[in-house]
């Protein structure tokens, strides 16, 4: 079974990551997908994000990155994968993927979303706390990978 893990990745932590490998070993095919919305402001570009996961994934043989604007659900149709996959964290996640989970359904019955436990070491760990992390010099070696932090710092500070 192919199942599609979508998310903004702006960048890919080790959070992802471990979705991604741990999705890998439980179905056939993880198309992980990058959600290209104008209307948010991201770091990366969808291009530079689509490198970083391609970097960051190539030792697993199962996993497909792409991107998308729109509709998940049309998404899904159009590559003829009915099963999404999502992390959850903390309680705070429930809500918002609650919601995100029925509205897809609603939209089209065949679809459903498939939820992973955040491993306990990256419970806490999100794009945007890396960002934070690293705007102001901090280390985020141990939440992202090198080619990833190499490319916070020269997004922050320039080529270094
Ligand atoms: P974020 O910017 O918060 O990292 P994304 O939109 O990139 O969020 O996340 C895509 C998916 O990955 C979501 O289902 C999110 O819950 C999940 N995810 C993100 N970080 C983690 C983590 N540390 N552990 C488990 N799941 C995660």
């Amino acid at each position: 079974m192919a199942v599609i893990y979508p998310g903004s990745f702006d960048p890919v932590t080790y959070g992802h990551l471990d979705i991604i490998k741990r999705a890998s070993k439980k179905f056939d095919k993880v198309i992980v997908t990058i959600l290209n919305n104008p209307s948010k402001k991201a770091l990366f570009d969808v291009q530079k994000r689509v490198e970083l996961l391609e970097n960051t994934t190539k030792h697993l043989d199962n996993i497909v990155i792409d991107s998308f604007s729109g509709l998940l659900v049309d998404y899904a149709k159009k590559n003829d994968v009915s099963t999404i996959i999502k992390g959850l964290r903390a309680i705070s996640d429930f809500e918002y993927e609650f919601q995100m989970a029925h509205t897809n359904t609603m939209l089209d019955e065949n679809i459903e979303t498939i939820f992973l436990m955040t491993s306990n070491k990256y419970s806490f760990l999100s794009s945007s706390v890396v960002k934070e992390i690293s705007k102001f010099d901090g280390d985020v070696s141990k939440l992202v990978p090198e080619i990833v932090e190499y490319n916070l710092n020269k997004k922050f500070r320039g080529d270094i």
